[in-house]
């Protein structure tokens, strides 16, 4: 009998074995294949963006893939993470708070991700002792080999069930080494023993080191990370190496003989203009066929597929680099100094500035001391203004003041979330006037609460008081710019994460005032985007969602072009062509 067979004989919970590998039912060993990329030197190489580029190349030759991130910290999801401290918390379809690698997935795979494609530490232990607690161990001692080990592994094959993938890309998160994730290695080495040969991919990303003082590369750092990866029982069969520039053969020799992986499956892996570029990187090292021929995929690859897919990526990637226009946003934020907390915005800009022919260069404007004083000053040189999410007060009346400023001066403007419900205020205070407008966030007395937390639309919505999460239809209004951007779709669906929203008592006030609701919930009174008439304004548009969250490469958010089309405009003007 196999390893196989026998592991499936006892994958049922009993107290007469020491085995413990729960399967989904209808799971069958060996049938799905598992890229498993772990990191090793330092955190922050870029795992996500490796394995999000190689499922990518397989997805492209017409193969099912599934990414999926094991988190080490004890936080069920990311939602009550620090964006300072951890980049943006980024929002799934269905609602889950995950980490910012997960729109890497998504926009590089141009495909919705679930709540089965993330995972934390927190989340797996909490299972694990909600059926200690119901019993389920049958008085076993509950041990994190096998147990929680166990757990790791079927959350792997419950997704490789679910989403029918013909490979699940499993990204370790953290550093081998860190004693947070090595429950999820050990978890992964077994999964490989028991999945058999020809099942499982080892990849490890490492870090090339150019010292200052010695200015050649070295490569002893990335050597011993890789070791260590072994000294855990893992042989890895492909190895990364991250450097600012090429990694020499010498370098990528060195790393071979100490790691036994063959000279054709240590790659360099070095800076790139736009990450946009690494698929075909890793595609020109043949990475994509060592994982075809190690897995035993090779004779299920579309060749059709992978030709029109690649024309299709390659001709956006060339856009990237040429662009003839350039334009300039500036972008409000609390964290100014931090990228990674607006990352798809980022992202989302640069699709659209792809699509539109422009580099878009951004300009972060801290509004904590914005005043109408002032604002002219600070946005001097920019040709639109994105106002992002966000929470709590510090800087909200520089914010207001600054979309005053693009209101009157026919500035392009794009609010999101936060964003949008200051243009209500703005507009509520300084065109309806209301001067006493505010959000109850600010201030939870104020005589004008425009923006405001609603329960009962909350209770209708079945989500008590807790943030409204996740995608939502929204109805369009026809014959607005809000329909002109979408194609005259009559309902779209974007993804949201807000608590406060317009108060329906201040709607037909505000409308009466020149405000557009163009984009509204299908049944509730919840105003989901605004705009203003084009005949008074080029581009000033809001949304309660976050339009950059479902932003793709090749499927640009709309609203973003639509800004950067805008901006673009300007600058012709500017030129005074
Ligand atoms: N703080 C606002 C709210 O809770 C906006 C949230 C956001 O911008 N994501 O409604």
């Amino acid at each position: 009998m196999k390893g196989r067979d026998i592991l499936a004989k006892v994958s049922r919970i009993s107290d007469e074995t020491e085995f413990y590998t729960p399967l989904p039912d209808g799971y069958r060993l060996g049938q799905c294949r598992y890229v498993i990329v772990v990191g090793t030197v330092i955190s922050g190489l870029g795992k996500g963006i490796f394995s999000s580029s190689l499922a990518k190349l397989l997805k492209d030759k017409g193969l099912n893939v599934a990414p999926i991130k094991l988190e080490g910290y004890l936080n069920i999801d990311s939602g009550t993470l620090n964006p300072y401290r951890h980049g943006e918390v980024f929002v799934l379809d269905d609602g889950k708070e995950c980490d910012m690698d997960l729109g890497t997935y998504e926009r590089m795979l141009d495909q919705d991700l679930c709540s089965d494609n993330f995972t934390t530490s927190g989340q797996i232990l909490t299972e694990v002792l909600e059926k200690e607690r119901r019993g389920s161990y049958l008085g076993r001692d509950v041990q994190m080999i096998p147990h929680v080990t166990g757990e790791v592994k079927m959350k792997l094959r419950t997704l490789a069930l679910r989403s029918k993938a013909d490979v699940v890309f499993v990204e370790i998160g953290g550093t081998v080494g860190d004693y947070e994730n090595a429950y999820y290695i050990e978890a992964a080495r077994e999964l490989a023993y028991e999945e058999g040969p020809g099942r499982v991919c080892f990849v490890a990303l490492t870090y090339v080191l150019t010292p200052k003082t010695l200015g050649e590369q070295k490569s002893k750092a990335a050597q011993l990370g890789v070791k260590r990866l072994m000294e855990m029982g893992i042989q890895p069969q492909i190895i990364a190496c991250r450097a600012s520039d090429p990694v020499t053969e010498k370098v990528r020799q060195k790393i071979s003989i100490y790691t036994n992986v063959p000279l054709e499956r240590v790659v360099s892996m070095h800076d790139r203009e736009s990450i946009y570029m690494i698929p075909d990187q890793l595609r020109q090292a043949g990475i994509d066929s060592q994982v075809l021929q190690l897995l035993e995929l090779t004779d299920r690859v579309s060749r059709k597929a992978d030709k029109d897919a690649r024309a299709k990526w390659d001709d956006f990637v060339r856009h990237i680099t040429q662009a003839s226009g350039q334009v300039t946003i500036g972008i409000t934020g609390k964290y100014t100094a931090v990228r990674d907390s607006y990352a798809s915005i980022l992202k989302a800009l640069e699709h659209a500035g792809t699509a539109a022919g422009a580099k878009v260069f951004t300009r972060w404007i801290d509004t904590t001391d914005a005043s109408s004083a002032n604002v002219r000053e600070l946005l001097e040189g920019v040709q639109g203004i994105i106002v992002p999410g966000g929470f709590g007060t510090r800087g909200a009346e520089g914010k207001i003041a600054c979309i005053e400023y693009a209101r009157n001066h026919k500035l392009p403007y794009l609010g999101l979330c936060l964003g949008f419900q200051m243009a209500v205020l703005e507009f509520a205070r300084n065109v309806c006037g209301l001067s006493a407008a505010n959000s109850t966030e600010f201030d939870p007395d104020c005589a004008e609460p425009v923006i405001d937390i609603l329960p009962e639309q909350k209770k209708i919505e079945g989500l008590g008081a807790n943030m409204r999460l996740g995608g939502q239809d929204i109805d369009i209004v026809p014959g607005t710019l809000a329909a002109e951007l979408f194609d005259n779709a009559e309902h779209i669906r974007l993804r949201f994460r807000h608590r406060y929203e317009v108060d329906p008592k201040y709607i037909d006030l505000l409308t009466k005032g020149g405000l557009i609701f163009s984009g509204r919930h299908p049944v509730h009174p919840i105003m989901q985007i605004l705009e203003l008439s084009r005949d008074v304004h080029p581009f000033f548009v809001g949304t309660q969602a976050h339009p950059c969250l479902t932003s793709r490469p090749l499927r640009p958010s709309p609203m973003f072009t639509g800004l950067v089309e805008a901006a673009l405009k300007l600058v012709k003007k500017e030129k005074g062509g």
